[in-house]
């Protein structure tokens, strides 16, 4: 059902917060209003599963359909959460582009993040922050020892923030104004 009534909430950690006691690194996220069903046994209470006929698990009556309004938030992907995380620290964030690190990168990061563990909405993990411009070496020239300018690649940006995501690592680079900031914070978090 269409989203009515929004409110905005702070994701962090799996918890959700007002925005006066949230975090500073929390996601804004919104609660949107949504009409879910269910089978409803008219005779003793009981609950079906959904089925072609749902019948009552206790009773055996058959149930009827009740819908009733639940209030879920709606939780962002990896790089929507991250630009939400950031533009509340920064005011403006601009996301540059992101690379596959591991498992079968040909790139290879010229630079080091600090190690970090942070849980995302979208199930995600931030792994890695690191303030500075996302500068990597592809790996043909590795192998023959040359440092051309050709064979580094590198995305806009200011601060680089690394991803575990379904078995991917990844390196998302964004421009913003406190990347020095944003990493302390999440260094405290
Ligand atoms: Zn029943």
């Amino acid at each position: 059902m269409a989203a009515q009534n929004e409110k905005v909430v702070y994701w962090w950690r799996g918890k959700l917060y007002g925005e006066l006691e949230a975090p500073p690194l929390a996601v804004p996220i919104e609660l949107v209003e949504v009409e879910v069903a269910e089978w409803v046994c008219p005779r003793c209470g009981g609950k079906a599963d959904w089925a072609p006929e749902p019948r009552c698990p206790k009773c055996g009556e058959r149930c009827q359909p009740r819908s009733f309004k639940e209030v879920l938030p709606e939780l962002p992907d990896t790089v929507e959460a991250l630009e939400r995380m950031l533009k509340r620290v920064c005011g403006a964030v601009r996301f540059g582009g992101a690379v596959e690190l591991e498992p079968s990168s040909v790139l290879s990061p010229l630079f080091a993040w600090e190690p970090l563990d942070l849980e995302l909405p979208d199930g995600s993990r931030l792994i890695g922050a690191y303030a500075g411009r996302a500068r990597f070496l592809k790996a043909a020239s590795l192998k023959v020892g040359a440092f051309p300018s050709e064979s580094v690649v590198e995305l806009p940006g200011d601060l680089c923030l690394v991803v575990w995501r379904s078995g991917f690592v990844e390196c998302y680079a964004f421009e913003c104004r406190e990347a020095g900031k944003v990493l302390e914070l999440l260094q405290r978090a």
